[in-house]
This record gives C-alpha cells, structure tokens and sequence, in this order.
C-alpha cells in the first residue's frame, strides 16, 4: 500500500513537470500527459508516432472537473450514471473557454473524454488539478499494452515512468460513442452496444467504418502484431501459431487459448496478450478460430479483422 502511494506521487512529480508518463488504466495501458499542456501533450504524438490528425481520449476524475471543459447533455447522464466509471468514451462538444490543449483535438471543437475505473489511476487523477490526455501505450497501428512489462517493449527507456497496476481488467479498447448530434457508436470496445440501446431504449447508428474517418481506431490497419492474422480457421497450417477461444483436451505446442471456457470477457482480456505471447515467439503467422459475433465477441472481431490487414 506504502509503495501504491509512493508510486503515484512519482508520477504527479513527473506530470508537473509536463513529462509523458504511462498509465494502468482497466481497458489497455495509456500515455498520459497534462491535458492543459501544449508541451506536454506534444509529446505524447513524437513518443507514439502518432499522425497530429488523431485526436486523443481525456480522463477525468469526476463530473465537476469535465464541466469545466465540455458542454453535457441529457444522453450524456443517463449513460453517465448508468455506466461511469467504465470503458466507455462519449464525443462532446468543446466549451468556448476550455483550457484543453488545441494539440489533444486537433484544433476541432469536440472532445473524446471517459472516466477510468482503474484504481491506482482514479488515486492519481484525484491529485491533479488538470485533466490526462491519454492515448493507448503503443507504438501507433500496433498491439496495445495491457501490462506494464508490454509498455516496456513498446518504449524501452523512452518512457520516463510506468505507473504499474497490473493487467488490464477488460483487456480490449473502450466503446466510442458520439453524442454531438444524435447518438453514434465510432468505435467497437469494452462496453457492449446493446447496454448502451438499453438505457437510451433506441437502435443506434453504429458508424465505425465510414468513407470519412473521425476516429483513427476507424482505420483499416490498426491493433497489429505485425505478422499476418487469419480469422475463422478450422484447420491451421504447420508451424502456425492457432488461437482457440476455449481450452481443448487436445495437445500442440502451437495451440494458445483465450479462455477455460468460452466467457469472451475472459477472451478479450486475454486477446492483446496471447497475440504479443505469439509475436515474440517469432512465429511467422496466427489462425484463429471463429469467435461468434455476438456482444463482446463483436468488438473482439472488429480488432482482429483490423490487426489482419498487415
Ligand atoms: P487511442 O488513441 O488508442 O486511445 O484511441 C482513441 C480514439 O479516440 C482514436 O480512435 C481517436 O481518433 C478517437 N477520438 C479522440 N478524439 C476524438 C474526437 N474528438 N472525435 C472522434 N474521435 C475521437
Ligand atoms: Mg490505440
């Protein structure tokens, strides 16, 4: 407990001092700087070598620090209260008098803001008088961190502090939902979409490939391993890395599993994991077999079909 606290107050110091530091957070890792810092949040962008163009995700704490920043509407509090803290991302409109740095929305008048769930990281925010930009802790197009030891192959010694809270509990990326106009779901993730129907008691447009992309999470490649993915395989090729969602009696040496027992939240837990797992034991390719399309299996699906287009 002595260390939880010494650690976070590590990581204020550094943010005061407008360095990037990582963060646990329940869904992946993140990088996290001073929302209000143009300096810092610059950062963030050479550290990922993340395009300017993609704007990032703000975490706060609590509702009176995002009031400060964006305008809140009726939607916005049911889903709100129904599911905050949590994976879930709303798009909101920008308040005129916002402090938020130009750099983090890419100079537009929305704002990406969640409120994470992740203890230590809730303790951190609570010490802050700003608000953290933080985008995933990957190098950009590439398999996000769900552990501290991840962030540490991704950045090396670039990084100048990993606040450890162990592994991701969801595992997978949260739902982006826009709520600028009427309701949209920009991007699959660790709250399923029919929660979300359910509150609002309506269909909603699920926007998440469009010719126009909003949300770089949106494009093509993304999540990568970088070696190639095939989905939906019965039967793999020799020396083939083969993800299964339920543990088999049988044995191979190439067979990974996601779960004991075919729950996809375990799946998507473990997803980012078993696929780095795969990557560093050199194999050249990863099949994996059918996941239904169906709650969390869907947002699953939506990172594996991306992570294949290598
Ligand atoms: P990541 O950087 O991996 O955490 O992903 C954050 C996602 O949120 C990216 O896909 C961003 O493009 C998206 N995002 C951030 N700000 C906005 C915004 N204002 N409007 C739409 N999407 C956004
Ligand atoms: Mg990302």
């Amino acid at each position: 407990m002595k260390n939880i606290h010494s650690n976070i107050n590590k990581a204020k110091k550094y943010l005061e001092n407008n360095n990037v530091i990582a963060i646990p957070t329940e869904t992946v890792y993140g990088l996290a700087a001073n929302a209000y810092s143009s300096n810092a949040v610059k950062k963030i962008f050479n550290l990922k070598k993340r395009p300017k163009s993609n704007p990032l995700i703000v975490h706060y704490s609590n509702l009176s620090g995002l009031r400060k920043d964006c305008l809140l509407n009726n939607t916005f509090f049911k889903l709100y209260k129904k599911f905050c803290p949590g994976p879930i991302t709303f798009v909101l409109k920008l308040k005129k008098n916002s402090k938020i740095s130009k750099y983090v929305t890419n100079n537009s008048q929305t704002l990406a803001i969640r409120f994470p769930k992740q203890k230590i990281l809730k303790n951190l925010l609570n010490l802050l008088n700003y608000p953290l930009a933080a985008p995933s802790a990957n190098i950009s197009t590439r398999l996000s961190a769900v552990r501290a030891s991840d962030v540490k192959e991704e950045f090396g010694k670039k990084i100048n502090y990993i606040l450890d809270g162990g592994k991701s509990k969801v595992g997978i990326e949260s739902t982006i939902i826009s709520l600028t106009k009427s309701p949209k779901i920009l991007r699959l993730g660790g709250l399923e979409v029919s929660k979300i129907e359910k509150v609002l008691k309506k269909k909603i447009k699920i926007d998440i490939n469009p010719s126009k992309k909003v949300a770089p999470g949106q494009s093509k490649l993304h999540y990568s391993p970088g070696i190639p993915i095939r989905m939906k395989v019965t039967k793999p090729k020799k020396n083939e890395a083969y993800i299964l969602l339920k543990k088999r009696r049988i044995y191979s040496p190439h067979y990974y599993y996601l779960t004991q027992n075919n729950n996809l939240k375990e799946a998507a837990k473990n997803l980012y994991s078993c696929l780095r797992k795969i990557k560093n034991k050199k194999y050249k390719s990863i099949a994996i077999e059918k996941i239904s399309n169906i709650g969390l299996g869907k947002s699953i699906n939506d990172r594996l079909s991306r992570a294949s287009k290598y």
